[in-house]
């Protein structure tokens, strides 16, 4: 077992039924990331089958301020903050996202949260703005944000640098964007959405929602150089047959490893 491991949380684009929605912790020895939180309080059953405690999550990454990316992050400060009050968490925790995802992730818990939750928002939930090319620290990783340049909602993805020298780049939920060749390129993970199958783009139309699928993350990952190519954020029509068939199309144009984890599956990033 690597020292450094990718945990799938949910794989799923916004609406699937049968998956969760796309998010996961970044590990490294005890160190661990969850990058989002999922659309809602299926986050705790996730992090629960993961055998993940709370406990031991003291950073958050938020993407962007859409249901399917936020909303679990409400639940995950509501239990934070409800573990803080039971003596169950030691330290703080924090957040790192841009101005409108923090926004809105404050706004929601203030609107929601009672009264003697909120009075932990400051004092030991820490909700910190980054701005494009901002580094912060989890452990002995260095996490680099950067704006993925949407059209739609305002994004960021990272880069981590692992202490191992490995580089991982998260691009968000959205097609990779040339401005971002700097962050992205020669990366040896790569974690790209697809939101269907090219071969289905008929019948789920990702273009018209600003995504795109398996064939173009396959050539992306070929152009950038990466080592290893990780899709996520798909549709949930034929989950056992997810595996087999994004992987055929990706690897039409990149010849790395290809992964498209199931919920809850665990990558060793070796
Ligand atoms: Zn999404």
């Amino acid at each position: 077992m690597s020292d450094n491991q990718i945990i799938m949380l949910g794989t799923g684009h916004a609406t699937v039924t049968r998956c969760y929605n796309t998010c996961f912790v970044l590990k490294s020895g005890n160190d661990m990331l969850l990058a989002d939180a999922g659309g809602g309080n299926g986050i705790l059953s996730q992090l629960k089958k993961a055998h993940i405690d709370l406990a031991d999550i003291h950073d958050m990454f938020i993407t962007h301020a859409h249901t399917d990316h936020i909303l679990g992050a409400v639940w995950i400060v509501r239990m934070v903050i409800q573990r803080m009050k039971n003596n169950t968490y030691d330290g703080c925790f924090s957040v790192y996202g841009h101005d409108k995802s923090l926004n809105v992730l404050d706004s929601i818990c203030r609107s929601t949260l009672h009264v003697s939750y909120q009075a932990y928002l400051g004092k030991r939930v820490f909700f910190h703005e980054v701005k494009d090319a901002d580094i912060f620290n989890v452990g002995d990783m260095e996490i680099q944000c950067f704006d993925i340049k949407s059209a739609k909602e305002k994004q960021f993805g990272f880069r981590a640098i692992l202490p191992d020298g490995q580089k991982l780049v998260c691009l968000g939920d959205e097609p990779y964007n040339e401005a971002n060749r700097l962050y992205a390129e020669n990366a040896d993970w790569l974690m790209c959405e697809a939101f269907c199958l090219y071969a289905d783009r008929e019948i789920f139309k990702p273009y018209e929602k600003q995504h795109s699928t398996a064939l173009e993350a396959g050539i992306i990952a070929d152009k950038l150089n990466a080592g290893n190519l990780l899709l996520y954020h798909t549709e949930d029509k034929n989950l056992p047959a997810r595996k087999s068939k994004y992987t055929a199309e990706a690897s039409q144009n990149f010849k790395g490893n290809i992964y498209v984890p199931d919920d809850l599956d665990v990558i060793d990033i070796a």
